[in-house]
């Protein structure tokens, strides 16, 4: 438990938490809408800090992140808590406890303590473990991470010093003076836009109890920020048939999003599963593709399916040089081979974009290099962040999912093994990012 940021004392021992746009007023003893954050005396605390349900070492296209450090691994861990209530939602066991809890006036640690269990780390910990494990980046993820500011502020201030990136898998509903303090510290942000109006926003995102929410607009303003900031955005659409599915809306919507990222941002489309208190039929694979056609059609360049099962050999997955077509990735599930990038210019003396694109210290993995198409031999750094290892290891980001198995199993034989009650992500292609 931590005293938390953004917070301001009103009348009667009441705090506004301004976290999140949804400004709660919260009297003494209660909780904000998220249930991470509980007025006590007349100060308000983060009950979730420190607080780890989950921890993983995943490929970064897990999160998904195809354009960031792609081919590597990234150590990757949850928290409680969300400040949307999505009745889809795939880990709801951790984004939902906190707030069903709630009710009943339980603490985060009785929330916690019975499944799906937890632990506790520092962000000394965090670092460390990350650190150890190998993985060449860190990502705040399965649940929402801003509902865990103070913390997650905690672990990219030490991760920038260690030269690790910080990735956030967020939904981007968090007001715009903590999303600016908390960007500095952020590499790449992973993005969720649930909708392309208001009122589908509502629909997915609702509690039912008729908050007023600007969440597209939040969202959109917080990817905007994000950008302006420099780190590298990717943007994930989750297609609920009849729920997000409108055509008029999905090309008004990639319009939009073209408008304020542009072309170079990456595009996931990913199928929606029955889960949690949702029970409508899963997304067809063909709305995926018309969907993949739309996003196209508004000037993306880089549009990707996710959650379906891609025929051998469909190419879907992969990237290719928008200026020449050559395969500069190639992607079977997790499986990345880096084939059609190279440092080197080609023969006629091509040469890339030079100089590199770090924004700040913690980027200081990433982009040490100028990559560049091997067939035409231009830059791909616009749109593609590397790591400066990965080059050298082409070989090994074939067996990634191999490798990750090992790497986890190991860190759950000597790490993990004081903490056994805590939920240890499998490594699965079926676990929700
Ligand atoms: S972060 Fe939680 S407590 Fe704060 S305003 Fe948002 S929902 Fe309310």
């Amino acid at each position: 438990m931590k005293k938390a940021l953004f917070q301001t004392p009103e009348n009667d021992f009441h705090v506004r938490c301004a976290l999140c746009p949804d400004f709660c007023l919260i009297a003494p003893g209660k909780r904000g809408l998220c249930g991470t954050r509980e007025n006590i005396s007349g100060v308000l605390y983060a009950l979730n800090y420190g607080v780890i349900s989950s921890e993983a070492l995943d490929p970064v296209e897990k999160k998904p992140l195809n354009h960031f450090m792609p081919g590597t691994v990234t150590y990757s861990i949850g928290s409680f808590g969300c400040n949307f209530f999505c009745r889809h939602c795939q880990n709801h066991e951790i984004s939902q406890t906190a707030r069903e809890y709630l009710v009943a006036g339980s603490d985060m640690a009785v929330i916690a303590g019975r499944p799906p269990f937890y632990t506790e780390l520092t962000p000394e910990d965090v670092i460390a473990r990350a650190l150890l494990s190998g993985a060449q980046s860190i990502s705040f993820t399965y649940n929402e991470p801003t509902v865990s500011y103070e913390f997650v502020r905690d672990v990219a201030v030490l991760a920038a010093a260690e030269g690790l990136p910080v990735i956030l898998v967020t939904n981007g509903y968090i007001s715009e003076n903590a999303l600016n303090a908390l960007l500095p510290y952020i590499s790449a942000f992973r993005l969720d836009v649930k909708a392309f109006d208001p009122a589908a926003y509502e629909k997915i995102t609702g509690s039912g109890k008729k908050i007023p929410r600007k969440a597209y607009e939040t969202v959109l303003h917080s990817a905007v920020l994000a950008r302006s900031a420099g780190c590298h955005i990717e943007v994930v659409t989750l297609l609920i048939p009849g729920v997000n599915d409108d055509r008029e809306k999905l090309t008004a919507g990639f319009s939009e999003i073209f408008r304020l990222l542009g072309e170079n941002t990456p595009v996931h489309l990913t199928a929606y599963h029955p889960a949690y208190e949702s029970s409508a039929p899963p997304t067809s694979p063909e709305l995926i593709f018309d969907t993949m056609a739309i996003a196209k059609k508004a000037g993306f360049r880089f549009v990707y399916p996710g959650n379906i099962r891609l025929p051998p050999g469909s190419g879907l997955s992969d990237t290719a040089c928008p200026s020449c077509g050559n395969i500069l990735i190639r992607r079977d599930g997790y499986r990345t081979d880096i084939c059609g990038i190279s440092r080197e210019t080609t023969d006629d003396g091509a040469e890339g974009n030079p100089g590199h694109q770090n924004k700040n210290e913690s980027d200081c993995r990433t982009g040490l290099h100028d990559p560049v198409c091997r067939k035409c031999g231009r830059s791909v750094s616009a749109f593609i962040r590397m790591w400066k290892w990965t080059m050298l290891l082409p070989a090994s980001c074939l067996f990634l999912p191999a490798s990750c198995l090992f790497l986890h199993r190991t860190l759950s034989a000597s790490l993990f093994s004081v903490s056994h009650r805590f939920r240890v992500t499998p490594f699965s292609a079926s676990h929700a990012r």
